[in-house]
């Protein structure tokens, strides 16, 4: 897929749903954009996420709560963490991090900053789904935490009155509110969480792939090429990038490549402390229940959305590096969870699919000009909320290049916080 630039003033490193979106409002400003990657637009992490335009998460992964909870849960075959142990020597200094990210002073600061960019992350949205004729993928009907028993409502509960803080609206339900709200469910839970105004994207790899086209539609040019770094340093940064395809001039660039985005930060003399949280999918193609509202496990902490095509089981975190083989056992555990919590449940055929959500250690992306060269751009390490921030990030970069005045502050998302 190719548009019509020749020499593009504006690079953008990588076609995910951060990089798309930040391409769509770059060319807005009147940019000449490119989009650089080897692999068709949203095929990486943004492929398939579990759709959740989640408007209330702003609670951080890293928490008091959870370091309490780690051991258990590493000896939990079924648990949503697992490490490989083989990784741990390399992830070591990001663990540490996250641990320092954890205490709560940090963690109410970081819920501030994450709710900044959440408030309006839905109707960042909008304006590019008009353009790309696909207001149709989206859906703001809520999202329904479900529990099993009171003891795990109880250990959750400090995160839903954190949502309640930071004003969203969050409505708490007991077991027959749960069953009237989401028929499908078995009557095998004692209390829900609602939160009316979160949103969820129907198709999340459509989404990337329809923002796409909307983009070379446009007169942007993706360019199916992998970018290895960069050269003809001048003093604003670098003036070209050199791809697997040779060498292009660049007026700008934006790095927006993923859980992939930390070497090209490094080139540009930037080494942030950027990892992987793997997360998994089983998507059932005829699952036999018709789901109302998308739901989150209390328990299990992965989503079940109803998309287009079927039933997603998505999330769970497993920390074995980018490069690591998929287990596929992580997937079928979602299965095994998943299926108690039906009346009835379809599982004969499913498909499986691991991502690497590109993860800070304090939950916060990178989002803001490099602190080395001015002429270049950082906008990657949304963790577990790329989909949900894409749109808001490319605007909040759009900004920033325009010299406007931001809707949010960018000072937490800066690449140089460690
Ligand atoms: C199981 C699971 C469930 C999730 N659920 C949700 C959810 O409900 N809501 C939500 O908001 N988020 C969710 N997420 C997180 C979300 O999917 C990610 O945060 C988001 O997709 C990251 O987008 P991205 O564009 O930064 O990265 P990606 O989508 O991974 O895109 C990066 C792109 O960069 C390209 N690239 C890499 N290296 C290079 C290079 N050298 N040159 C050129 N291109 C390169 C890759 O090919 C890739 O296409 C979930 C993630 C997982 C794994």
């Amino acid at each position: 897929m190719t548009g019509n630039g020749a020499s593009a003033e504006f690079a953008v490193v990588g076609a995910g749903i951060v990089g798309i979106a930040t391409a769509l409002q770059l060319q807005r400003d009147g940019h000449d954009v490119a989009l650089y990657d080897p692999d068709p637009p949203g095929q990486g992490c943004s492929f398939g996420n579990c759709g959740g335009i989640c408007i209330g998460s702003m609670t951080p992964v890293g928490t008091p709560g959870i370091l309490k909870d780690v051991p258990a849960m590493l000896l939990d075959r079924q648990s949503p963490l697992s490490i490989d142990w083989r990784y741990l020597p390399r992830l070591a200094p990001w663990l540490w991090k996250f641990v320092q990210a954890s205490r709560p002073g940090r963690v109410e600061a970081i819920s501030i900053a994450l709710n900044r960019m959440l408030t309006d992350s839905y109707e960042a949205y909008q304006p590019l789904l008009r353009s790309a004729g696909a207001s149709d993928l989206f859906r703001r009907i809520g999202l329904l935490y479900v529990y099993r028993s009171k003891e795990s409502f109880r250990r959750a509960r400090w995160g839903h009155d954190m949502r309640a803080r930071r004003g969203v609206r969050v409505e708490y339900l007991d077991g027959n509110e749960v069953a009237q709200l989401e028929p499908a469910l078995a009557p095998v839970f004692t209390h829900g969480v609602f939160i009316p105004d979160s949103g969820h994207v129907t198709n999340p790899g459509r989404l990337s792939e329809v923002l796409a086209e909307d983009f070379v539609r446009q007169g942007g040019t993706i360019r199916r090429e992998r970018v290895m770094g960069f050269a003809d340093f001048a003093a604003d940064g670098p003036r070209a990038l050199v791809s697997d395809a040779g060498t292009r001039p660049i007026g700008q660039v934006v790095i927006a490549a993923g859980a992939y985005s930390r070497p090209l930060a490094k080139a540009l003399g930037s080494d942030v402390p950027l990892d992987t949280e793997r997360g998994y999918h089983a998507m059932l193609e005829a699952p036999g229940v018709e789901l109302r509202i998308p739901l989150m496990s209390g328990e299990g902490k992965f989503g079940i959305t109803p998309m287009e095509h079927g039933l997603r089981l998505a999330g769970t975190v497993e920390l074995a590096g980018v490069d690591a083989p998929p287990n596929w056992r992580r997937a079928e555990i979602l299965i095994e969870q998943t299926r108690p919590m039906f009346k009835a449940l379809g599982t004969d055929k499913a498909k499986f699919w691991m991502g690497r959500r590109p993860s800070m250690p304090d939950s916060l992306p990178v989002i803001g000009r490099s602190p080395r060269h001015r002429n270049a751009w950082f906008a990657f390490g949304h963790g577990h909320l790329g989909l949900t921030l894409g749109a808001a990030t490319g605007r909040l970069i759009a900004d920033l290049v325009a010299g406007r005045p931001p809707s949010v502050d960018a000072a937490p998302y800066r690449a140089d916080r460690f």
